[in-house]
């Protein structure tokens, strides 16, 4: 019998924050996932956020997983790779999938959004009236068109199964940035099929992402990789980890003399007790 093909993953943080726990099991769950089975690790610096990103904090990035004693081939940076980003813009816009959306923040609190998994759902405003032309615009994804395009479609996660394709969670997200050609989703898309990434690993938080990022896939067509959610890891009050929280940044403790490799494999252990 042949064997499976050994997985590609990626550890893919953006430079607007230092690392934390959190992320440390994130690269360490993509990592051991790829070299268990003599698979490849990626290393994306994901820098496209504007006036957020703080291209130093990439180095202290790099530093930090080694001291995790992680090994990883690092790949181009987002920044290095907006014109793909804005020809698969102009391609959606082709088939019609994307509007634009003039609304600012308030205007749509105020349209009465629901709330959906990661903050509110667009109300849709835009999608129905031309545009305002006198404010930049970002493009949004038209979800029933895009649904209508793509047909009934499963994705698969190594932990929850089979997942049917359902837009309702994001709704109408942003594709294109007012000041950028690409969002997260549609930029990390797009780098994770040019990476020939064949399982993306990444936190149960951003779950509802991968719905959307398959729908892109079919539309686009790209190949359909994976998916392996992780649990997150919780702070003592069962909020997830985050350095506004107070949880100390990787660095903070490589600076403070701690042991990477022996944080490695406590993280490790807490994986195992996390179900995975
Ligand atoms: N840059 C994203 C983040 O740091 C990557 C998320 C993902 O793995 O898809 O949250």
């Amino acid at each position: 019998m042949d064997r499976p093909t050994p997985p590609v993953t990626r550890f893919a943080p953006s430079p607007n924050g230092r690392l934390h726990l959190g992320h440390g099991l994130s690269a360490i769950v993509a990592h051991d996932l790829a070299k268990v089975s003599g698979g490849r690790f990626l290393l994306r610096i994901e820098d496209i956020d504007g006036p957020r990103s703080r291209p130093e904090l990439a180095d202290e990035f790099r530093r930090d997983l080694e001291w995790l004693g992680l090994e990883w081939e690092e790949v181009p940076a987002q920044s290095t790779r907006l014109a793909s980003y804005a020809a698969a813009a102009e391609a959606l816009k082709a088939q019609g999938l994307l509007y634009p959306c003039t609304c600012t923040r308030k205007e749509i609190e105020e349209a009465s959004a629901v709330e959906g998994s990661d903050g509110l759902i667009y109300p849709g405003t835009c999608k129905h009236r031309a545009p305002n032309s006198d404010r930049p615009a970002t493009w949004r994804l038209n979800s029933e068109k895009a649904l209508a395009a793509i047909g009934p479609l499963v994705w698969e996660d190594a932990i929850a199964g089979p997942q049917p394709v359902d837009l309702a969670a994001l709704g109408d997200v942003v594709l294109v940035r007012k000041d950028l050609p690409a969002s997260y989703h549609l930029a990390v898309t797009l780098d994770d099929a040019a990476d020939g990434v064949t399982l993306v690993t990444r936190g149960a938080d951003l779950f509802a992402a991968s719905h959307v990022h398959r729908t892109l896939q079919a539309l686009l067509g790209l190949p359909a990789p994976r998916w392996h959610h992780h649990p997150l890891l919780l702070g003592p009050d069962g909020e997830k980890l985050a350095k506004r929280r107070g949880s100390p940044a990787l660095a903070e403790r490589r600076e403070g003399g701690e042991d990477g490799r022996m944080l490695a494999a406590q993280l490790r252990v807490q994986l195992l007790s996390l179900g995975t």
